[in-house]
């Protein structure tokens, strides 16, 4: 996992928001303010551009470039949140980096997310995706897997975490104002959570069938 490798990550990321910019905004709409889908296409679209021009020379430079970006750019609670996270897993991440590494950098992005918005699991937040994808890639990891294998999990979990959001009751931002009302509709957050992680585990194997080739 290079400094490209993290590279196209934020870009494939980039695409798949871009993509699901209206699902994203149609989830915010039944328990928002209908505006996840722009706030993220606009800030990773940011995030495109300052990789452009500024090239990271170090995977964390990466993160900590696309972290940076989504807080000055993101209007909307999702901003510093995502920002936030990228930002403490450039901290965190070592070079060079290793699967366990990764899912170290990865832990502590997802600690920074709930410091920062005081979500726990079933809040009904972004949370609940971060956290079983958290658990997912620390486990592979001491399983000794391959990071596609690794990433595969890490998405299938934090999907599987968003659509569990569905039956909750909204308890930390926006959708909390709306109380029982916001049962019955997939968070936002916690879906494009879903999304990164799926960016990842699809470039993950790119990686994995250009070095068999
Ligand atoms: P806003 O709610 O300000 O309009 P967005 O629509 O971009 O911002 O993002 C909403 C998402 O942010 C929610 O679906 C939820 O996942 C996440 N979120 C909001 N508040 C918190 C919080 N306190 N902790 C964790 N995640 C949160
Ligand atoms: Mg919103």
């Amino acid at each position: 996992m290079d400094i490209g490798f993290f590279v196209t990550w934020l870009r494939v990321a980039a695409t798949q928001i871009r993509q699901e910019r209206g699902r994203l905004t149609e989830l915010d709409a039944a328990i928002g303010d209908a505006d996840h889908g722009t706030n993220l296409d606009r800030g990773f679209t940011e995030v495109c551009r300052a990789l452009e021009d500024w090239p990271p020379t170090a995977p964390a430079q990466a993160l900590l470039t696309a972290g940076t970006t989504l807080i000055r750019r993101v209007g909307g609670a999702s901003g510093p949140l995502y920002g936030s996270a990228f930002r403490a897993m450039g901290k965190a991440l070592q070079d060079p980096v290793t699967l366990p590494g990764f899912a170290a950098a990865f832990e502590a992005g997802v600690v920074a997310v709930e410091r920062l918005g005081k979500a726990a699991p079933g809040d009904k937040t972004m949370v609940d995706a971060l956290v079983p994808a958290s658990r997912a890639l620390t486990a592979a990891a001491r399983e000794g897997l391959t990071p596609y294998e690794a990433f595969r999990r890490a998405a299938v979990a934090a999907g599987e975490g968003a659509r569990a959001t569905i039956p909750m009751r909204a308890r930390k931002g926006r959708a909390s104002y709306l109380g029982e009302r916001s049962v019955g509709h997939e968070d936002p957050g916690a879906a494009s959570t879903a999304l990164i992680l799926e960016a990842l585990a699809e470039v993950a194997v790119k990686e994995a069938t250009r070095e068999v080739d």
